[in-house]
């Protein structure tokens, strides 16, 4: 199966767009992350250019926050959906344009809110009253007015895992939907804050358009108060929409784009736009070497990638598909599990797959682009992974891996 044109088989060999993965794996060893430069602009474009109102994407930074990720997405004009203080200082190191970012986020510290304001970002989402009075408090020390919204709850069902549904009534994240009229007449009394959209996000992997039009239409209607009453200028509808980790299904943008239309185009309002992992899942895959076969009651294959690399499969049960690069012996496959080298039974990349590989072969996970690399760490001593990108027969290897002293700087004996 392939997921993109930028990751496809000619023969029996993997290339990235026109480089060999193999050759990648050799030159940068394993594991090892590759991102495709076109595909990660075509998924870009694929929002931009469908979508008849005016806008602003605002790709969201946590699913992939490598530097030249960051660089290209600004070159094509992308803003950026924030979490941080250090992804806003990423953003601003890669070259992108703070007046074009939304600050997402429970948990702001002051700080963060102060920097924010130095770089004089977009907008603050905002998510209760408390935050609100904060950012209030930063802008009057500061003598500005902050810019928010608020992100609102809108109690609507996603139908994805429950670790990544993010707005319904029982969730940590936004303002509860009956509240949002009084936090808002609260927000218009504080002194710092300019009062500026409407923002929500219902979760990650969406894989159908209901959840989305529930979302709009609620918004919609939100909205239309919430101009009358503050002149908000936007309309923030998050990301969320899935990709193709098996056969999902799951909408293409441009049809997702024009159900945004359909309930927004005749607001005169400005529509923002968070999406993650859209846009990079699969525009990467993780590269893994085989380090030992292991027959028994199961069959095991362990490689050289763990859940310190590639988290997602441990994490959120979540199914990735795995193939060998090379796939000349691939009749010869038999069931087997995928699984890492890290002191956790819970470090498994793949379940029950039919692969056919032996001792130093290479494996592929496809749709590692995003919530990958940017949810790796060093446990177990682990130096985190290399990645490169590839734009047709170039490769550029936009981070080096770690060394072990990497693993303890800023460490300190007694
Ligand atoms: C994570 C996140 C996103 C991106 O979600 P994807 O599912 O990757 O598109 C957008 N907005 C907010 C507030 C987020 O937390």
């Amino acid at each position: 199966m392939e997921y993109s044109d930028h990751f496809v088989y000619r023969g029996n060999q993997l290339y990235a767009e026109d480089c060999s993965v193999a050759d990648l794996a050799k030159k940068y060893g394993t594991p090892l992350y590759i991102y495709s430069h076109d595909s990660l602009k075509q998924a870009f474009l694929n929002y931009d250019t469908n979508l008849a109102v005016p806008h602003t994407i605002c790709y969201s930074v946590k699913a992939n926050s490598n530097l030249a990720v960051l660089q290209l997405m600004a070159s094509l004009g992308s803003g950026f959906d924030i979490v941080s203080k250090g992804e806003l200082a990423r953003v601003v190191a890669a070259g992108g344009d703070p007046s074009k970012v939304v600050y997402s986020g429970v948990g702001k510290r002051d700080d963060e809110i102060r920097y924010a304001l130095e770089k004089g970002i977009y907008c603050f989402n905002a998510e209760s009253k408390m935050e609100l009075k904060t950012i209030s408090d930063v802008a009057v020390s500061m003598n500005l007015k902050a810019p928010v919204a608020l992100r609102v709850n809108p109690d609507v069902d996603p139908h994805t895992h429950h670790h990544i549904a993010t707005g319904l009534k029982t969730s940590k994240f936004g303002v509860a939907w009956e509240d949002v009229l009084n936090v808002y007449e609260y927000a218009s009394s504080l002194p710092g804050l300019q009062i500026k959209g409407v923002d929500c996000h219902i979760g990650s992997q969406i894989a159908s358009l209901s959840p989305f039009a529930e979302m709009a239409e609620k918004i919609r209607t939100l909205a239309v108060t919430l101009k009358e009453r503050y002149g908000i200028e936007f309309i923030d509808v998050g990301g969320g929409l899935g990709i193709n980790y098996d056969n999902d299904g799951v909408p293409a943008t441009a049809d997702y784009m024009k159900l945004l239309e359909s309930y927004f185009k005749d607001l005169g309002l400005r529509l923002v736009l968070e999406p993650g992992r859209s846009v990079v899942g699969n525009a990467g895959i993780l590269v893994t070497r085989v380090q030992y076969l292991k027959q028994g009651a199961s069959n095991f294959i362990i490689v050289d990638a763990g859940m310190n690399d590639m988290i997602r499969p441990a994490l959120y049960s979540a199914w990735m598909n795995i193939s060998e690069v090379d796939r000349s012996g691939a009749s010869s496959a038999v069931k087997s599990t995928v699984v890492g080298p890290i002191c956790e039974s819970s470090d498994k990349l793949g379940e029950d797959r039919l692969l056919a590989v032996k001792q130093g072969d290479l494996l592929v996970q496809f749709s590692a682009g995003a919530y990958g690399f940017s949810m790796s760490s060093n446990y177990n001593s682990r130096p985190r992974a290399a990645e490169v990108m590839v734009k047709g027969d170039r490769d550029f290897e936009i981070r080096t891996r770690e060394t072990v002293e990497d693993l303890w700087r800023g460490e300190h004996l007694l």
